[in-house]
């Protein structure tokens, strides 16, 4: 049966990792909702839409895409997804109760998930680190210049080791901006993790800390794919 499998964590806690690994590994799709946004905007199908265009402002200027829009865009992947008998794995995202329950207009992302996967397919993976982990991995991240791999930080070298483009850091791994990140993960991510528990949704706490390939052991033995 295919999944839809939520993985949550603080920045740093390799989330992006262990969904790609997943998609190594099964027929799992890694939905990176900022990856895909960035991706619509800029196609050239998005010049013909005014809602796109908007949508392509706002995300060139820094300022939050218009947040029924992402919850409608990420409902309809995900059901393309459920339809085509693929797993999807969410990195970091629902990011707000907003996108994961929805109001009285827009269905949220949780109830869309429970009709085309089924509750009980539904899991959420809850990777741990400490914060002082948190705020060291990140300050030693490099991403790759032309593929956009990231560097591990116990890694050393100045190129990437998939195609040996050159590494940058990230503005969002700016200690400062770190901070922030962290603290909005605690006060927004952190509440929706409790609502999905209290609505029966599945939740494996994973232990972040070990090297990423023991992380991604821990999360498949949970997942019981096959
Ligand atoms: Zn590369």
């Amino acid at each position: 049966m295919p999944k839809a499998i939520i993985i949550y964590g603080p920045p740093g806690s390799g989330k992006g990792t262990q969904a790609e690994l997943l998609t190594k590994k099964y027929n799992v799709i890694h939905f990176d909702t900022g990856r895909y946004i960035e991706n619509l905007v800029h196609s050239s199908a998005a010049k013909k839409s005014e809602i796109l265009m908007r949508e392509r402002k706002n995300f060139d200027d820094g300022i939050l895409c218009t947040p029924e829009w992402v919850l409608k865009i990420t409902r309809d992947e995900a059901e393309r997804i459920a339809k085509a008998r693929f797993s999807i794995a969410f990195s970091g995202s629902p990011r707000t109760l907003f996108e994961a329950f929805g109001d009285e207009k827009n269905e949220g992302l949780i109830a869309a998930l429970t009709r085309v996967f089924g509750k009980k397919n539904i899991q959420v993976i809850h990777i741990t680190v400490p914060e002082e982990d948190s705020l060291k991995r990140n300050s030693a991240r490099f991403l790759c210049r032309v593929c956009g791999l990231p560097r591990l930080a116990s890694v050393k070298g100045n190129h990437c080791a998939l195609c040996a483009g050159e590494l940058r850091k990230r503005t969002l791994d700016d200690p400062k901006v770190i901070v922030t990140r962290l603290r909005e993960y605690r006060e927004r991510t952190y509440p929706i993790i409790a609502v999905l528990k209290k609505k029966g949704i599945k939740i494996t706490i994973i232990n972040g800390r070990p090297l990423p390939y023991k992380v991604h052991e821990q999360i498949v033995k949970s997942l019981k794919m096959e």
